[in-house]
């Protein structure tokens, strides 16, 4: 079997690659660098006491999305620690959370002295099972996290109804999710509030940064004062009123922002087409099912195209050494996480430091199949600067599948 994998056509032993092309990430111009200079050359780069590009961005964002308000933070994991602060969680209460995520979807729940309880995932899209979710509800249930993974939309309406019928908030993770869309409507737009990382790999972009958007008064204005040590909007520059911290971005990135959302549409578009046709060509692979997109999903954004790998039909080919090879054929991809959150030393070791997790938290008996399997043999990622290629590359992705295929069976 091992001899089988040893082919000298493959890439990872020496072969030619079959996609050889550089797949740009971050996309920028002289935009961009002239935007940041001139923040640069005028001295104010702080925020909130000098400038206002910081508002602009937040304003140019909520229009985008639709969304009344729109808080920035340093990255996508202090916005969703400032939405469910917001959300008036309180010490020992549960937040629901998917397993298959960034582990800061469940830290953020810590740092609030919540308790992350996992909801499996739908083995179909890799998002959070609303028929999981209301079986995880007790009667500490605060709050629902729901994660658009890989820039898929949750099953939006099933979740809400869920939240309304047992007075829970939902708090939607974006991080992979920007202008992407539900039936038509902006994903963070529909729960409570909408998460949003800025981080170099995300879809939007300035290295770091986060925003959490909102269409409620009580919930912006909390926010908008945890983000700013716990001033408070009228407020004097030494009055603090909330505990929060300060969570500021700079002038530098706002406008780096704003020009690289100029971008944004265009190249979601541009995502969201390739991601279709490349799951017109992966439907006709043997062993290789593209995740379901139902026809709910108007605009999916694609940070993570994701297929299911059936090991079955590739030699018995285990699946991070396939991960492997197709990277190594040139295909930007990678093997996903490699096992669900609650398997992660934090948990198992309950390693909650000072942070106020009752006792009764305990990982050891959680497991949630299908996470499990997307983790251990099934999911492979192929990631999302490369979604921004033309047909041509979506088509060599397909033919390294087959070349791999073809050599190690
Ligand atoms: C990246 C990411 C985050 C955290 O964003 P940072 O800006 O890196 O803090 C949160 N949730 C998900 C699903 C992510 O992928």
């Amino acid at each position: 079997m091992q001899s089988a994998y040893s082919s000298k056509e493959l890439a990872i032993n020496g072969g030619p690659k079959t996609v050889n092309k550089h797949f740009q990430w971050p996309v920028f111009s002289n935009a961009e660098v002239n935007a940041v200079a001139a923040v640069v050359e005028s001295g104010k780069w702080g925020n909130p006491d000098c400038g206002d590009e910081v508002l602009k961005f937040e304003n140019e964002f909520a229009a985008f999305c639709g969304s009344n308000y729109a808080v920035t933070c340093v990255n996508g994991s202090v916005s969703l620690r400032l939405a469910l602060m917001a959300c008036g969680v309180k010490a020992g209460d549960e937040v629901i959370v998917p397993p298959y995520t960034f582990i800061t979807t469940a830290t953020s729940v810590i740092e609030c002295n919540c308790v992350p309880v996992f909801a499996d995932i739908d083995p179909e899209t890799y998002n959070i099972s609303p028929a999981a979710i209301e079986a995880a509800i007790t009667p500490r249930t605060k709050a629902i996290i729901a994660v658009h993974f890989g820039g898929l939309a949750c099953d939006m309406d099933a979740i809400m109804n869920i939240a309304h019928r047992h007075n829970l908030k939902v708090i939607e993770d974006a991080a992979h999710a920007h202008g992407a869309e539900y039936k038509g409507k902006k994903l963070g737009t529909i729960g409570d509030a909408g998460s949003f990382s800025f981080q170099s790999s995300k879809n939007l972009t300035s290295g770091e940064g986060g925003m959490v958007i909102t269409d409620n008064d009580e919930l912006f204005a909390m926010m908008h004062s945890l983000r700013n040590v716990g001033r408070m909007a009228g407020g004097q520059w030494y009055d603090h009123y909330n505990p929060g911290c300060n969570y500021r971005i700079t002038q530098m990135q706002a406008v780096l922002l704003s020009q690289q959302l100029k971008r944004l549409d265009e190249q979601t578009r541009k995502r969201n087409e390739n991601g279709l046709y490349l799951t017109t060509l992966l439907d006709e692979v043997d062993g290789i099912s593209p995740l379901k997109r139902g026809a709910e999903i108007t605009l999916h954004s694609y940070h993570i195209y994701i297929f299911k790998y059936d090991a079955s039909r590739f030699g018995n080919l285990p699946k991070d050494q396939f991960a492997e090879m197709l990277a190594a054929e040139g295909v930007p991809c990678f093997k996903g996480y490699p096992h669900p959150l609650y398997k992660q030393p934090l948990f198992r070791n309950k390693n909650f430091m000072c942070y106020a997790i009752p006792e009764t938290a305990d990982y050891s008996q959680v497991y949630c199949p299908a996470a499990e399997q997307a983790c251990t043999t099934d999911a492979v990622w192929i990631l999302q600067h490369a979604m921004l290629g033309d047909k041509q590359d979506m088509e060599a992705f397909a033919q390294a599948i087959l070349k791999i295929q073809r050599l190690v069976c």
